[in-house]
């Protein structure tokens, strides 16, 4: 049995690990990468001399598969948790508390945002139960339309998109309330009266347990360890270009005849690859738009006096280049035991790829001129990285979740053919490892029974 994974990202590298483990040491299993390493938006470089993570950071550590993949790899002692302290949101030239009692920046009370926003607004916000909602069940709208409608621009702009730009690399306005926030869309659905009303039944529930986890030597080392537990071939620097329908199974060129193939490519080119075989799955995936996004990361004297919080995120509007930055030795334990202070420092927002084409120089450059903005002291860094992440987030539009929907029903009766990716059911890591976890699922059962 030979088997094709097209796309050696985490998705990719799940779905061959898994085969691996349904099907046994007899399956020819391929990865197909097109750049010159695996990983995909996951990567692990180095800053003075250790390693730092330049893609994801993190993982919610309150869903399941991420931990369990790094306890079957053995990576048990490679499991790490934040610090626990809370971001800045910095909006209007001040830094302030991130709102707390929020769903993805929402709020459930007006009183979290006070300093945040204006009075007028905190008065908005307070009153929004008494103001009748129109949601008919199963409607889909931007964050931002419903956010603003309901609570005004200053709750969108400095609560929710700072959170958003985090997650999608996204603006409200370019995000699905249905894919993004499926139990707000659960709450408005089952006829909640308010927005304040549903973000309220849709927070989850008080928890002690820490929402995030990381890799203490940062996702390299859970690539490595799934690559060498796939036993997969894995060819690098080549591009699949086109997949075709054969008697029993599947032409990739140029690659040849497989018996099954995986696609865990990002959206737009799983659409082009989709087009002969499945043109309706091949359309709903290019409906898919991307975000590109470039983070530098600076190491600074570890006595740099850095606020004692996680991060600091900017609010849309501010006149600042960076959209974020992640205060690494503030938020990770691990990292704070290091020689030096490190920041990340995330640029881009969805619709605004110009920072692609920004030299080295001046990425770092304005990520060191606005963090002295944001934090009020002099940065002076001994050291820097930068990582650019051309199209590196799909972005979850409304009508996401009905589109996902057509694209899987399209092909469901495609023997031998299965998909996973970002652009699918979540773009964090614990949900591409899902999808990954779901397509080895699909092609074992249906190699098995062709077996049989
Ligand atoms: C800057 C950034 C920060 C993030 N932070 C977090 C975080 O902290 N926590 C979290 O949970 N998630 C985070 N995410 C999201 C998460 O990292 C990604 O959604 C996830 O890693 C995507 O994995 P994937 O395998 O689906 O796609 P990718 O990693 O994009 O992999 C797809 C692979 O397919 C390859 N490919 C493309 N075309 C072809 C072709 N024709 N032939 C062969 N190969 C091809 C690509 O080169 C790529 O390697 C972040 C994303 C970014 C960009």
């Amino acid at each position: 049995m030979r088997i094709a994974v097209i796309g050696g990202g985490i998705s990719g590298l799940v779905a061959a690990y898994r085969l691996r483990q349904r099907l046994g040491e007899g399956a020819d299993i391929v990865v197909v990468e097109q750049g010159p390493r695996l990983g995909g938006v996951l990567h692990t470089g180095e800053l003075a001399g250790e390693p730092l993570d330049l893609g994801a950071e993190a993982f919610v550590g309150r869903r399941p598969e991420v931990i369990e993949l790094m306890g079957e790899l053995g990576l048990d002692d490679q499991l790490v948790r934040p610090a626990g302290k809370r971001p800045l949101v910095w909006a209007q030239g001040v830094a302030h508390p991130l709102p707390g009692r929020t769903l993805m920046g929402i709020p459930s009370d007006a009183e979290s945002l006070r300093g945040l926003v204006d009075e007028e607004t905190l008065e908005r916000v307070a009153a929004e139960t008494q103001r009748p909602l129109a949601w008919p069940p199963g409607d889909d709208v931007s964050v931002h339309s419903l956010v603003a409608d309901r609570f005004g621009a200053q709750v969108v702009e400095r609560s929710v998109d700072p959170l958003l730009g985090g997650v999608y690399a996204g603006i409200s306005a370019s995000i699905g309330v249905r894919a993004a926030l499926p139990a707000l869309a659960d709450a408005l659905d089952g006829g909640a009266p308010s927005l304040t009303d549903a973000v309220r039944q849709a927070m989850p529930a008080p928890s002690t347990a820490p929402v995030f986890g990381g890799l203490r030597d940062g996702y390299g080392t859970l690539i490595a360890a799934l690559t060498e537990a796939s036993a997969a071939r894995v060819v690098t620097t080549l591009a699949a270009t086109r997949i075709a329908a054969a008697p029993r199974g599947w032409v990739v060129d140029p690659l040849g005849l497989v018996d099954a193939v995986v696609l865990a490519t990002p959206a737009p080119v799983t659409a082009r690859l989709l087009h002969y075989v499945a043109p309706e799955a091949a359309a709903a995936a290019g409906e898919i738009e991307l975000s590109s996004s470039a983070l530098v990361a600076l190491a600074l004297p570890r006595d740099t006096v850095l606020p004692d919080n996680s991060g600091i995120l900017v609010a849309s509007g501010e006149p600042l280049r960076a959209k974020a930055f992640t205060l690494s030795s503030r938020k990770w334990p691990h990292l704070a035991e290091r020689d030096v202070a490190l920041v990340r420092a995330s640029f881009g927002r969805f619709g605004d790829d110009s920072l692609l084409s920004w030299s080295d120089d001046d990425l770092v450059a304005a990520a060191v001129a606005d963090l002295s903005t944001v934090t009020g002291i002099p940065i002076t860094p001994v050291a820097s990285a930068v990582q650019r992440w051309p199209g590196g987030l799909p972005q979850y539009a409304p009508g996401h979740t009905t589109r996902i929907a057509t694209l899987e029903s399209a092909i469901a009766p495609l023997d031998g053919l299965a998909v996973a990716g970002a652009y699918l059911h979540g773009v964090g890591v614990p949900a591409c490892v899902a999808t990954g976890t779901a397509a080895a699922d699909r092609i074992a059962k249906s190699l098995t029974s062709r077996v049989e």
